[in-house]
């Protein structure tokens, strides 16, 4: 088996850092700051990436991160830094083998900002990069809707492993996304999966748990044999991503159900699985461009379950620009034999012919 190692690391470092995120959600007071770009990070975001990039660093020291986060604020918010040491530290996976895989404990407060800054690669087209995103759809986070924690293993621009914890979904891989998938959920009884993918072999699910890793079973898209009954899914923010445009797209094929909202790549995962069927990110801004761990670990998941990924001109996503999708706009995935359909539609609604 390919990158088995890297698969086994990535999946038991995401389940360790939901471990952590899914305290700091039950928490009322969640450590919010205001980045420079206004979006919201937590105490969840900061410590997810601490453990994971400890992980990361004692199997792979050689490799690059690019992640999300970074430790300036931090390092000039003493309480709030000491909040998340004391999260950090605790953090432990109750399989003992499971738990030394990762390297054990984090040496010191100190350390965990560095650690937290070695996140800091400029991506590109040459090694063996991970992007990280720790928590994805911070917002979600916040509102008690999705989220997830994605890490993926790029090598030489192409993703070879991808894998996903959303502690907000079903465990149970054929539920449907219901209307309110996005909003009001728990990590309670029944929820809560791991998502992974290595390439050319496929993409399985997990339940997520507190120890080491539960047995997986393979997933896949769900044959569509009439479009117009495709279930599609968008984000819950409307500056992420054109609502109305993706609206249009959806009417254009004749889809005649709202769409299923939900924030982070839980989208990515839910397609993935056969729980909905197309994912729509129209662009809102020409100017935006898309981030390598928002997207990486969820562009494998779904081609290796029998789905394309492309931008809104039907171009796969390129993870060799460096940190941002710079040749991408936008995001469109669906089951293969429906994404030339899709395009079809995104190019007529948003006047690219
Ligand atoms: P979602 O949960 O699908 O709305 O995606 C969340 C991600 O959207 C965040 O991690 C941000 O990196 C990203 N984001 C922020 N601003 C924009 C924007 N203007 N267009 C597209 N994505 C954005
Ligand atoms: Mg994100």
């Amino acid at each position: 088996m390919a990158y088995e190692h890297e698969r086994r690391v990535a999946e038991l470092a995401v389940q360790r850092a939901t471990l952590l995120t899914k305290k700091v959600f039950h928490e009322k007071a969640k450590g919010e700051l205001a980045k420079d770009d206004k979006s919201p990070v937590t105490k969840g975001d900061f410590g997810a990436q601490a453990l994971i990039i400890q992980a990361i660093l004692k199997n792979f020291p050689q490799d690059q991160i690019v992640a999300e986060e970074e430790s300036s604020s931090l390092r000039q918010d003493a309480p709030l830094r000491s909040e998340i040491w004391d999260l950090v530290k605790d953090i432990r996976l109750e399989d003992k083998a499971s738990d030394e895989l990762l390297g054990g404990p984090l040496p010191s407060e100190e350390a965990m900002l560095d650690i937290i800054d070695h996140g800091n690669s400029a991506g590109g087209a040459k090694g063996r990069i991970w992007a990280l995103d720790p928590i994805d759809g911070t917002k979600g986070f916040l509102r008690g809707g999705q989220y997830a924690v994605c890490l993926a293993l790029i090598e030489d621009g192409d993703v070879k492993v991808g894998v996903i914890g959303c502690p907000n979904l079903p465990v149970d891989d054929s539920a449907s996304l219901t209307a309110d998938i996005g909003s009001q959920q728990t990590d309670g009884a029944g929820k809560g999966v791991l998502i992974s993918a290595v390439k050319g072999e496929g993409a399985v699910s997990r339940p997520l748990t507190n120890a080491g890793l539960a047995q997986s079973k393979a997933i896949s898209m769900r044959p569509v044999p009439d479009i117009s009954q495709a279930v599609f899914c968008e984000g819950v923010e409307a500056a992420h991503s054109n609502q109305d445009d993706n609206a249009a797209v959806a009417k254009r094929l004749g889809i005649t159900s709202p769409s299923v909202r939900l924030d982070s790549q839980a989208k990515y995962c839910s397609i993935a699985r056969g729980a909905g069927d197309i994912y729509l990110r129209l662009p809102v801004r020409k100017d935006y461009q898309e981030k390598i761990w928002d997207h990486a670990a969820g562009d494998l998941i779904v081609r290796e379950a029998g789905g394309q990924v492309t931008d809104i001109y039907g171009k796969r996503l390129d993870f060799s620009k460096g940190r941002t999708l710079s040749d991408n706009k936008g995001v469109v995935a669906a089951p293969a034999a429906l994404q030339d359909k899709v395009i079809d539609a995104v190019q007529a609604v948003l006047n690219l012919k």
